[in-house]
């Protein structure tokens, strides 16, 4: 049977780089007993959080509970630090990678990378992205729905897309500040649940009113959670498309086909929901994911899309491989290689 592959995971580093002279919103990492810890941002407690997140002993054991056989890890989205001056996003850019490198160099066939660069300078990311993709245990880098204010379809970002096509690293696009906040009125941690499937939708809207997809059609780029609420904006977005000038100018082409050229993870919680997504962009570019280790993450998730969606562990795993432009056996090529081994000592050949 073909591997699970959970794209959406998330990682902090067990120790942070001082934060003396840098920016004031610098993290650090506060342990606590217990395999306990708090990320601390600005003074106060950002997330609470556990050895989960950075220890690979205590994620293997949780991905066999859960099903799971490879984790893609990404930094927390709060690390990508798009707010602060380059030279600050760029050292702590440097640090994540370097934790999330060692991960996965001591576990190559669990895990795999998915990576940060200071992105606020479009042009040192780009280079940047040159370092990452050498290190030859990334496949991605993971971006916010906006770059401090930056739209993602802003021509401003097009050295970095360029860049990322050119080095073939995949985008992962993860809501992060989102835009809404006031109109809810209520705790920050209302931002996770309800604000950020509507951030995610913006920033896809960004992405195909500035013709993102088609200046740039080797790009592979994942929507988190599903693409959030871009599978309900669709129908209108095509509807006005066909009503004719201003609005049909702004769209290269119907925004149903574009929307198709996008990956979306399950991170759903809902059948019906996962359906709908499946219907709406096509079961071929969904790719399994759960937010581990994060209080928000989906159990099973591969066991969840599968009946879900009625759809084969392989149907999943050969997504990810377009996703991720990987053969198939570049991924679990380890395990793919010693299980016939195993299979050739049991019949004897
Ligand atoms: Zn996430």
């Amino acid at each position: 049977m073909a591997r699970a592959i959970d794209v959406h995971t998330h990682f902090v580093p067990e120790i942070m780089p001082s934060g003396t002279g840098r920016n004031a919103l610098w993290p650090s990492i506060e342990h606590r007993e217990r395999n306990t810890a708090a990320v601390i941002v600005g003074g106060k407690v950002f997330r609470a959080i556990d050895s989960r997140s950075w220890d690979a002993g205590r994620r293997l054991q949780d991905m066999q509970l859960d099903d799971v056989d490879v984790q893609v890890v990404s930094p927390m989205p709060e690390l990508l630090s798009h707010w602060f001056p380059v030279g600050d996003a760029d050292a702590l850019s440097s640090h994540i990678n370097c934790s999330i490198a060692k991960l996965c160099s001591a576990h190559p066939r669990s895990f795999v990378g998915i990576g940060m660069v200071p992105v606020q300078d479009p042009a040192l990311a780009a280079r940047r992205l040159v370092d990452v993709k050498g290190l030859g245990l990334f496949v991605g880098i993971e971006i916010g729905t906006h770059i401090n204010g930056v739209a993602l379809g802003d021509p401003r970002m097009h050295e970095f897309y360029a860049a990322a096509e050119e080095a073939d690293l995949a985008i992962m696009i993860h809501p992060l500040h989102p835009s809404g906040m006031e109109r809810i009125g209520g705790r920050p941690e209302l931002a996770a649940v309800a604000a950020f499937p509507l951030e995610t939708a913006l920033a896809a809207t960004s992405l195909l009113t500035h013709g993102v997809t088609e200046r740039f059609p080797k790009l592979r780029i994942l929507l988190s959670h599903g693409g959030g609420a871009l599978p309900w904006i669709l129908p209108r977005l095509k509807y006005a498309r066909a009503l004719g000038p201003p609005l049909q100018d702004l769209f290269a082409r119907d925004p149903d086909e574009m929307a198709r050229t996008f990956y979306y993870d399950t991170i759903l919680y809902d059948r019906l929901a996962l359906r709908f997504l499946a219907d709406s962009v096509g079961a071929d570019h969904i790719v399994i994911g759960s937010d581990y280790p994060f209080s928000i993450k989906q159990d099973r998730p591969a066991q969840f899309a599968e009946q879900a969606l009625g759809v084969s562990r392989e149907t999943f795993a050969a997504n990810t491989a377009r996703f991720l432009n990987q053969a198939p056996s570049t991924i679990w090529s380890a395990v793919t290689v010693e299980q016939q081994q195993e299979n050739q000592g049991e019949t004897g050949g």
